[in-house]
């Protein structure tokens, strides 16, 4: 594995300024409809200091910390409290032999605080998440900041290059943590990436968009029944958090299977930067560093995000062309027409009906289709068996088959 040190410069833009700055980008995702009436006392207690069990977060415990913070090390590199490095992590190699490497770039405040990983780019698509965490690490600074910032923009370099959802032998990155040092390409990057980074970090958020011709409302989704992580997504401050572990070999599965806790920003669709979500991405970050009291680089106090406990998808019944008829954030009643879908030939129209109540949080964008193919993601605030296909079991691809799409 492979290391140097790229920069070490310590700006001295001031911190007020970087909070003007955030006050004045754009509202994001706080334009959506407001919820309709429903019983919400079968939901989870709305998190905060006092909500859990603080003397387990690692704020709680670097603040009882009297001791400056230590030489941080990542990738056989020591990193000194206020230093500033990039590192190149080795994934694997070209048809020529040489490096395969991506970024890692890390923030090493002067004060002692927890590690916070921004991981993006797992799938290489998903391109939203790589210009979050590119925002977020230009506006840190090492001095006066409490803890460190690992964040790696881009983890599969291969499939970005391609702007590809997979690796050249078509697997699925994220469905291969933590990993095998002996294993396919992608579990051998897969154990790079865990090893390398993952294993240093004490929180992680994954950054991802929908697939393949949908696209995702701004949401977290992590497993709530953990309080930490519970916690957590209450800090980011996105108006949907949407209950769920993920599925076997995604990257916070693995992460919360050996204790570190790991969250989802789900955002848009592949290939395109939309501000919105880019914009609610950076905001979520920072509001989730400001409560853990790593940087107070915003003046925004996370708004309250509506909790859901289960989602399912509404497929279409026949093919031909798919128009629907409510957007992102929109919220549906049982048995409302959401869509069409029209033979392009007899002009015979279906219409496509939302099978339970609940708010849109995935769609696919307008498009030809066969039946079965995933329309609408709903989330729902009870996970109601036999009508959801279960809490979310996966990033974004699941229950939608990797491959769905278009003929
Ligand atoms: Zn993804």
């Amino acid at each position: 594995m492979r290391a140097f040190v790229a920069v070490g410069i310590v700006s001295l833009v001031s911190l007020s300024s970087l909070v003007i700055a955030q006050a004045a980008l754009p509202a994001g995702d706080a334009e959506l409809r407001p919820a309709p009436e429903h019983d919400t006392s079968s939901w989870p207690p709305f998190p905060d200091a006092d909500g859990v069990p603080i003397d387990e977060l690692p704020i709680a415990q670097a603040e009882a910390a009297s001791e400056p913070p230590a030489p941080f090390e990542l990738l056989g590199m020591r990193i000194a409290p206020g230093e500033r490095v990039t590192l190149d992590l080795e994934l694997s190699q070209s048809f020529t032999g040489g490096s395969v490497t991506t970024p890692v770039q890390v923030i090493r405040g002067d004060q002692p605080g927890p590690t916070l990983c921004l991981i993006a780019g797992i799938h290489g698509d998903e391109v939203v998440g790589i210009e979050v965490v590119r925002r977020v690490v230009e506006h840190l600074q090492p001095m006066g900041m409490s803890g460190t910032v690992v964040a790696m923009p881009v983890a599969n370099p291969i499939g970005f290059r391609q702007l590809s959802r997979y690796l050249p032998d078509r697997r699925d990155l994220n469905r291969h943590f933590p990993g095998r040092s002996y294993g396919s390409s992608a579990s051998r990057i897969a154990q790079r990436i865990f090893d390398g980074i993952i294993r240093q970090c004490e929180l992680v958020v994954d950054f991802h968009s929908g697939s393949f011709h949908r696209a995702n409302l701004p949401q977290v989704r992590a497993d709530l029944d953990n309080p930490i992580l519970h916690a957590m997504a209450g800090w980011l401050g996105v108006s949907v958090v949407v209950h769920g572990g993920g599925a076997d070999g995604t990257l916070r599965r693995a992460a919360s299977e050996v204790g570190i806790d790991a969250l989802l920003y789900e955002a848009g669709e592949p290939m395109r930067f939309d501000e919105a979500s880019v914009v609610t991405g950076v905001q979520a970050v920072l509001r989730l560093m400001r409560s853990m009291r790593m940087a107070n680089l915003t003046d925004s106090a996370p708004p309250k995000s509506e909790f859901f406990r289960g989602s399912h998808w509404v497929r279409s019944d026949s093919g031909g062309i798919f128009l629907g008829q409510v957007e992102l954030g929109t919220w549906v009643e049982q048995g409302q027409q959401v869509g069409t879908v029209t033979n392009p030939f007899t002009n015979e129209r279906s219409a496509v009906r939302a099978r339970e109540t609940g708010r849109v949080i995935g769609r696919a964008v307008d498009q030809v289709v066969t039946p079965g193919y995933a329309l609408f993601h709903v989330a729902t605030v009870e996970d109601r068996p036999g009508v959801n296909d279960g809490p979310i079991a996966a990033e974004e691809a699941e229950p939608v088959e990797s491959d769905e799409r278009p003929e």
